[in-house]
């Protein structure tokens, strides 16, 4: 296998070095290490940043044209990635909606549904969280008790979710509730404004000392059944094509960061340890890849 860069992967990596080096306002790590930094304020600055990265067309870079994407590769979009790293470029800040619920809509949702929200989606002008974990779901999260009960055009929905990163900013919540018993087949896929009535929202403080993420409260909030993605009960399948999506390019970004000189150690290094339990905690993917990869069962 002839793993050497292409002339036309080499051209690409100098288009996106060239445009980070025209475009990446710096420095903007120093800006948020300023006493006058705000929780606020870096949000504003993603938001900037992922609007600059849509206009320019690096968003969704493996999502097909017609959705405001690039039908980039894999090859490519790892391109993106690493020179993003190297330059040392802010977060974006819709990356759930981008990362998970994107592709989601667009294997899952309807037309209507793809037309209705990606294009806010990329421009950031309405930003996403995701509401899976539950205080007693987590890694075993087809536990998860937060229902949904048809109520003529509507879902009545009730129950709690909890980690849920950036809530306290975001305008839309993606749901997995219950609409039936069955552990798997009983689990449907929903999307909420989080201005509906009965839905409350309360920041969870972190160690690092910011409030990233927070728990969302439903009683008896009623989401539109247009607002269903796939059909009632598809919500396991749906959730479990989201999250392989996500997995190895977090971990592409994060590598090559840690060669730089100029990180924030102390912040990473108490974000470390979240790291090894969102979207499935440490132990959980070892037995993942036991079952699925080694083919082992349990005893
Ligand atoms: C920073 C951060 C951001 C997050 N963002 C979101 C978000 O946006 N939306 C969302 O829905 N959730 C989010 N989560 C929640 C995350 O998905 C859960 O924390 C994770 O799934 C683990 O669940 P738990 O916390 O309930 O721990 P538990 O499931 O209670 O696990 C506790 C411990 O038991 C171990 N364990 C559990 N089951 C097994 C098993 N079968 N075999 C071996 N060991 C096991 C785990 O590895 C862990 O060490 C986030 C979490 C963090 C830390």
């Amino acid at each position: 296998m002839d793993l050497r860069l292409s002339p036309e992967h080499l051209r690409f990596q100098g288009e996106i070095r060239a445009w980070l080096a025209a475009n990446l306002e710096r420095p903007w790590r120093e800006q948020l290490r300023s006493p006058a930094a705000t929780e606020d304020g870096l949000i504003a600055l993603r938001r900037a940043w992922q609007r600059k990265l849509n206009d320019a067309g690096y968003l969704g870079l493996d999502w097909p044209k017609e959705w405001g994407g690039r039908g980039a590769t894999a090859v490519e979009k790892s391109l993106f990635e690493a020179e993003s790293a190297h330059a040392d470029t802010p977060p974006i800040v819709n990356f759930l909606g981008i990362g998970v619920l994107g592709p989601a809509l667009i294997h899952h949702g309807t037309e209507e549904q793809r037309r209705r929200y990606l294009p806010p989606m990329l421009s950031a002008d309405e930003i996403w969280c995701q509401g899976f974990s539950e205080p007693g779901a987590g890694s075993d999260l087809a536990s998860l008790k937060t229902s949904a009960r048809i109520e003529g055009d509507d879902f009545v929905v009730n129950g709690q979710k909890v980690w849920t990163t950036f809530g306290p900013w975001a305008d839309w919540i993606f749901v997995l509730a219950r609409t039936d018993a069955d552990r798997y087949g009983g689990i449907s896929f929903l999307l909420a404004p989080l201005t509906t009535p009965g839905v409350t929202v309360r920041p969870l403080r972190q160690i690092t000392g910011e409030s990233e993420f927070g728990e969302v409260f439903f009683e008896d909030a009623r989401v539109p059944r247009a607002n269903l993605v796939g059909k009632v009960g598809d919500g396991w399948k749906i959730a479990m094509t989201a999250l392989d999506v996500l997995g190895p390019g977090g971990q592409l970004l994060r590598s090559s960061a840690e060669a730089r000189g100029d990180v924030d150690w102390a912040r990473e290094f108490l974000l470390s340890r979240a790291e090894t339990i969102f979207s499935g905690s440490s132990e959980v993917q070892r037995n993942i890849l036991a079952k699925r990869v080694l083919g082992l069962r349990e005893a």
